[in-house]
């Protein structure tokens, strides 16, 4: 401070201390007159500015602090204000002389003298710009935190979703949505290998114009040759999978992983980037985040496929008997009575042929438990190998076997068992060093609709026409309709 700031301490002159107020406050001063042109600026206006008084008196601020992003709202608002004679407080966007954008914040005044006549305005301007950052920071930072919130909560939905799928059709569906809502600009494939282990079979596919090969081959992926997750597009050295087309459209293809056994690949191509779109800037902030969804996606993908997998095999042991791995008497059950309804429905016929074996016991009681075992199993293979897909063998118990043959009327019915018959005929075993004497099997076929409309009516009636077939002297088929003719 210098030596004319302070004349004498105690009897400064009139407006000492406003001038010192001033010349010394860091808020910006301008005083206009009541046409809003400027009259006086403060030398922290000038600070803040780079506009001098030179500059700026004779002229109203706004023309020249406002600029390009100013809020039209908040500049029409001030105009308004001041027309009305009214204070006014606002936070605004100004510009500095060389064209550097700042936040102020801005309180105009009206002044009048003690006649009550409007002679000026006071505006100071407050540089707010660092508290702007930092709430523009803050307002960035929780939408991020509610964009990841809203992700986890997909996430979470979406493990749910895939853990309640009780077949690999309805996890497929579950696949297909979920991707499709968690990475929306992209299209995507899953893959699972065939049974030879030499390609993976296309299973699902979902985004705008899904166009993914039927079938790729293990060393056409990267991810599939390394044994571990691959993204192209976010490296600067990289090399794209042979099974992709579209070259330089950056990708992720995931291992699908159940029981440390590699059963499948994730392929995520992210298309729209390509095209010039608004996605283009962001790029590798959207990928890099892709990225990371998409290994929570693959590893859930892939405990949910172990799951299915697992649900499957309890459910096909549950249905199978043990020792011949035919369909058992509970499966039998549930699916003849599917069968018949849908025959009833449709108008189609369906059979039953009731199979036992003769003189079983014999085999037991001569050759031992584990040459009747041998028997059974080896009638049962027969039995799985002649008929076409709708011949269902199973196992109710013992040595009886039936054929649920559906869609097949009765003398093809009856040709199916002679032709089992004849093949069981032919077998030609050996047990514990000895041969085995020719096994034979005795038939009854009864069907749909002549016969009986359900399911115990059939199978009562195939019982009947197979003990009628022993009592005929066994190793022969009879059907129902023999039945009557006697
Ligand atoms: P038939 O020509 O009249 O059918 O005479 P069979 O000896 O085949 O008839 P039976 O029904 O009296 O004998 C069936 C035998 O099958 C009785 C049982 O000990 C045997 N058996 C049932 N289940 C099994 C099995 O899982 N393994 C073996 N080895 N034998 C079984
Ligand atoms: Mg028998
Ligand atoms: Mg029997």
């Amino acid at each position: 401070m210098c030596a004319k700031d302070c004349p004498d301490p105690n009897d400064p002159p009139e407006g000492f201390y406003a001038a010192l107020v001033a010349r010394h406050s860091s808020d910006g001063v301008v005083i206009s007159g009541p046409d809003r042109k400027a009259r006086w600026v403060n030398t922290a206006f000038t600070a803040q500015t780079g506009y001098g008084p030179a500059d700026i008196l004779g002229k109203e601020p706004g023309s020249l602090l406002q600029g390009a992003d100013t809020d039209r709202d908040a500049a029409r608002c001030i105009a308004l204000a001041c027309a009305q004679r009214r204070e006014v407080r606002l936070d605004i966007l100004n510009y500095t002389r060389d064209g550097t954008p700042f936040w102020v914040d801005l309180k105009v005044t009206p002044v009048y003298d003690t006649d009550g006549l409007h002679t000026h305005f006071i505006s100071t301007m407050r540089d707010i710009s660092e508290r702007k950052t930092l709430e523009d920071q803050n307002e960035e930072m929780r939408q991020a935190e509610s964009l990841r919130q809203s992700e986890r909560q997909l996430l979470a939905l979406t493990s749910e979703w895939l853990y309640s799928a009780k077949s690999f059709e309805e996890l497929l569906m579950v696949v297909r949505r979920a991707m499709h809502t968690l990475i929306p600009e992209a299209d995507g494939a899953l893959y699972i290998y065939a049974t030879q282990r030499n390609t993976l079979d296309l299973v699902a596919s979902w985004g705008t114009i899904p166009d993914f090969p039927g079938h790729i081959l293990p060393d056409d992926c990267w991810a599939l040759r390394r044994g571990r997750a691959y993204a192209f597009g976010l490296k600067p050295i990289q090399f794209p999978c042979d099974h992709v087309h579209q070259k330089d459209t950056p990708y992720f293809c995931l291992p699908i992983i159940a029981h440390g056994e590699t059963i499948g690949l994730m392929h995520i191509i992210f298309d729209g980037f390509e095209e010039g779109g608004l996605m283009r800037h962001m790029r590798a902030e959207v990928l890099n985040n892709r990225w990371d969804v998409s290994l929570i996606c693959a590893e859930q993908i892939s405990l949910a496929v172990a799951n299915v997998r697992l649900r499957q095999e309890l459910h096909e042991r549950s249905m199978r008997d043990a020792l011949t791995g035919l369909w058992n008497r509970r499966w039998f059950t549930e699916q003849a009575a599917r069968e018949l309804a849908n025959a009833e429905r449709e108008n189609t016929p369906l059979s039953l042929v009731a199979v036992d074996v003769d003189h079983f016991k014999r085999f037991n009681d001569r050759f031992g438990h584990d040459a009747g075992d041998l028997v059974l199993r080896e009638v049962a293979g027969l039995m799985q190998a002649i008929g076409p897909d709708t011949v269902f063998p199973c196992r109710l118990g013992g040595e009886e076997f039936t054929l649920l043959c559906v869609g097949m009327p009765r003398a093809c019915a009856v040709d199916q068992a002679e032709e089992l018959r004849t093949r069981v005929a032919a077998l030609q075993l050996s047990s514990g060093g000895s041969s085995l004497p020719c096994v034979n099997i005795s038939c009854g076929v009864a069907s749909y609709p002549q016969d009986g409309k359900s399911l115990a009516q059939l199978m009562k009636l195939a019982d009947t026409a197979l003990y009628a077939a022993k009592e005929g002297g066994r190793n022969r088929t009879i059907s129902v309709a023999d039945l009557s003719v006697s």
